[in-house]
């Protein structure tokens, strides 16, 4: 797949403050998606700088994306980079812990949750977030492989291993849902891409 990046000075930015962002081919994935399922409404948890929400954006006007940060450097950043980029206003960012964010504020017909914050809570959002989507709505999970960091390295440490486990519970948890289906793309840092069983 062919990658144009349009924000390179967003990227150069994330190098130097080792800010993470998503790689580039799960990324390409997603815009792929977003413009093939006609995906409209977004609902983002972890906006680090706006790099992935200016990008999902970017596949057309139609596509609006709110998206929920809780650091203070990383708002600031992005609040600068939504400025300078987001020019038909597309991206809403909401300022809070995605864990206690008020549900009112948001919308209740999104197309597509990315989640994309604290690791080790990837289960709560989803549970959480999920309610606000529409029937048909698609969840995706970012840094399902961890930078390939293995649980059985006996050199990690224990915060390291607990955040492992925790990725491997909601792994085995989203396989194992009654309600939902889900696969693994193995691009970047691998991703998880979960849908509603359809009921027949
Ligand atoms: N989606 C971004 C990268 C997000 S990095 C991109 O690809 O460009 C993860 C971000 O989630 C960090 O900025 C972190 O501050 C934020 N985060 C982690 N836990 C959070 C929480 N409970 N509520 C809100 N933001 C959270
Ligand atoms: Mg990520």
């Amino acid at each position: 797949m062919e990658f144009y990046e349009l924000y390179p000075n967003i990227k150069k930015y994330a190098l130097e403050h080792k800010t993470p962002i998503i790689m580039e081919d799960s990324l390409e994935y997603i815009k792929t998606l977003i413009k093939k399922e006609k995906v409209q409404k977004i609902l983002e948890i972890g906006t680090a700088i706006s790099y992935s929400a200016l990008h999902f954006v970017s596949v057309g006007e139609d596509v609006l994306v709110d998206t929920i940060e809780r650091n203070e450097v990383m708002i600031e950043e992005a609040t600068k980079n939504i400025q300078e980029y987001d020019n038909k206003k597309q991206i809403t960012l909401h300022k809070g812990d995605a864990l206690e964010y008020p549900i009112e504020a948001l919308g209740k017909d999104y197309d597509l949750l990315f989640i994309d914050a604290a690791k080790a809570q990837s289960q709560k959002f989803f549970l959480r977030y999920v309610p606000l989507l529409k029937e048909n709505g698609i969840i995706i999970t970012d840094n399902m492989n961890f930078h390939g960091v293995s649980i059985d390295d006996p050199n990690i440490s224990r915060n390291l291993r607990n955040m492992l486990k925790k990725i491997q519970n909601y792994n085995e948890w989203l396989i194992n849902h009654p309600d939902y289906e889900t696969h693994f793309v193995d691009l970047g840092d691998g991703l998880a891409i979960t849908r509603r069983k359809k009921c027949s």
